[in-house]
């Protein structure tokens, strides 16, 4: 964002202010934070909208370690015969592979999870584009780790079993 020396106006770009012709700066990360609390709910609106719909760097890390995992219970289920109780690991592994898939896809891909949630809400009503609510934001940020932690469970309960 850019501020006017002169005037004050905000502008995304730019080099010179269109309203009094004054040479535009940068704006400090503060300057940013007080301009955004100016424009008030809009923006923080915008921005809790969206939120949800992206990846941070931890959903990341925590999406490739749920890849990682079912590809680790594919294994065990390779090496299920070979363990004393192989129907057990068999059960764990399946449903390991399930969780940390659905947990990678929730981790990896809120926007694909958004567009397959808000289905009905398209058909039933005319909002074009309709935005999660906090409370789908809430359940969704719950389940993820909900999920993480019984594929990983699954997980130890198969490498008990093998080992
Ligand atoms: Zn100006």
């Amino acid at each position: 964002m850019k501020i006017c020396k002169n005037c004050g106006s905000v502008y995304e770009n730019g080099a010179l202010c269109p309203e009094c012709g004054s040479v535009l700066r940068d704006m400090s990360a503060d300057e940013e934070k007080a301009y955004s609390k100016r424009l008030g709910r809009t923006v923080s609106e915008q921005s809790s909208r969206s939120y949800g719909l992206y990846s941070t760097l931890s959903d990341r890390v925590l999406g490739s370690v749920s890849l990682f995992c079912m590809a680790l219970h594919g294994l065990c289920l390779l090496f299920a015969a070979k363990a004393p109780h192989s129907e057990n690991v068999s059960a764990y592994s399946a449903a390991g592979i399930v969780l940390c898939f659905i947990a990678a896809v929730v981790f990896l891909a809120p926007k694909l999870l958004w567009a397959v949630s808000s289905i009905r809400l398209r058909l039933m009503t005319d909002e074009p584009d309709p935005q999660p609510s906090a409370l789908w934001v809430t359940v969704k940020n719950f389940m993820k780790y909900g999920l993480f932690a019984l594929g990983m469970m699954f997980l130890l309960l198969s490498l008990i079993e093998i080992l």
